[in-house]
């Protein structure tokens, strides 16, 4: 009976495992479609300036909405696209595309955006990166610090001293680089000096509960004294409400992003915000 029951399990998660597995490939096959296809968009998130209320940049995030299943979040194409390889195409399509809206807004008089664009371990790993970064930069007529580039605290720990070497080459285009995440992954302080980044991303799961968790407090306002002492800035993500973001200008968090001030929206949804606003502040309406 009992080894009945068990052949019945081994069937069953054997099934499972083979329709995840199906779905998976399924997956790859249509992203990379896709790509092919240019069927991806890119949103943008504003980051404001935590003193001003500024716009200081924003970041690109991708975007795939697929013909049958709808809007498929990036938390779950995005580890396919590192596990097939497509990380690779996309990534690179992401930093053009990105590098190309940022261009469209210099020319609509928008200036000083910084675009924020992921990078991926995979990305990280090619040689051909700091290359590929340069030709895109002078293909639009950016500046290096124009650009930013987000890596997670485990992309920059895989193989530190490679990730070092390409994060100084990168920096000599001017490129602004910051860590993703931080706080979620186990990177060493001694380690972290050693990254020639510029700014630290809180992770929105310390943000969360920022007023009500000591613990979050705590975490919250440690980083901001750490990254500042290290002479780096801080950006807050997933600030969704007026405490979260009174806490963190009290504690002098430099940088702001989240669904109070925005979600990540097209371009041209931006653009045109922009216009209104600028319009309101001339005519004080
Ligand atoms: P991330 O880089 O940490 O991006 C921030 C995520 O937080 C985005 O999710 C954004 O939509 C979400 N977010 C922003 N503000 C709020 C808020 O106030 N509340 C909440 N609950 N969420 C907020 P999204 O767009 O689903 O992206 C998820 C992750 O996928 C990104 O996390 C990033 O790791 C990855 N990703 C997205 N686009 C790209 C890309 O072009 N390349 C690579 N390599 N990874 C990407
Ligand atoms: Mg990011
Ligand atoms: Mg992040
Ligand atoms: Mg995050």
């Amino acid at each position: 009976h009992a080894k009945r029951e068990g052949r019945n399990n081994t069937q069953f998660f054997t099934a499972a495992l083979n329709e995840s597995t199906a779905e998976r490939l399924e997956l790859e096959r249509e992203l990379r479609l896709a790509i092919d296809n240019g069927l991806l968009q890119l949103h943008y998130q504003p980051q404001i300036c935590a003193a001003d209320g500024k716009v200081h940049g924003v970041e690109a995030l991708v975007r795939w909405a697929h013909p049958t299943l709808g809007a498929v979040s990036p938390a779950k194409f995005i580890p396919i696209a590192e596990e097939s390889g497509l990380i690779l195409p996309l990534g690179s399509w992401v930093l053009d595309t990105a590098c190309r809206q940022a261009a469209r807004w210099k020319a609509e008089g928008i200036e000083g955006l910084t675009v924020a664009v992921n990078l991926s371990a995979h990305q990280l790993r090619q040689p051909e990166l700091i290359e590929q970064v340069q030709t895109i930069l002078c293909r639009y007529a950016l500046h290096g610090s124009d650009l930013e580039l987000e890596i997670t605290e485990s992309v920059a720990m895989e193989d530190p001293q490679y990730a070092i070497k390409q994060l100084q080459a990168l920096r000599g285009l001017d490129v602004q680089l910051s860590i993703d995440d931080f706080g979620t992954g186990y990177s060493s302080l001694a380690y972290l000096k050693l990254l020639p980044i510029q700014t630290l991303k809180l992770d929105r799961a310390f943000v969360r509960d920022i007023e009500t968790d000591p613990n979050d407090a705590a975490i919250s306002t440690a980083t901001l004294a750490l990254a500042h002492s290290l002479g780096l800035q801080v950006v807050a993500e997933g600030v969704e409400n007026e405490a979260q973001r009174s806490f963190l200008a009290a504690h002098g968090c430099d940088r702001l992003q989240g669904y109070l001030f925005s979600r990540p929206e097209p371009a041209e949804v931006l653009s045109q915000r922009w216009k209104q606003e600028a319009i309101a502040v001339k005519t004080g309406v």
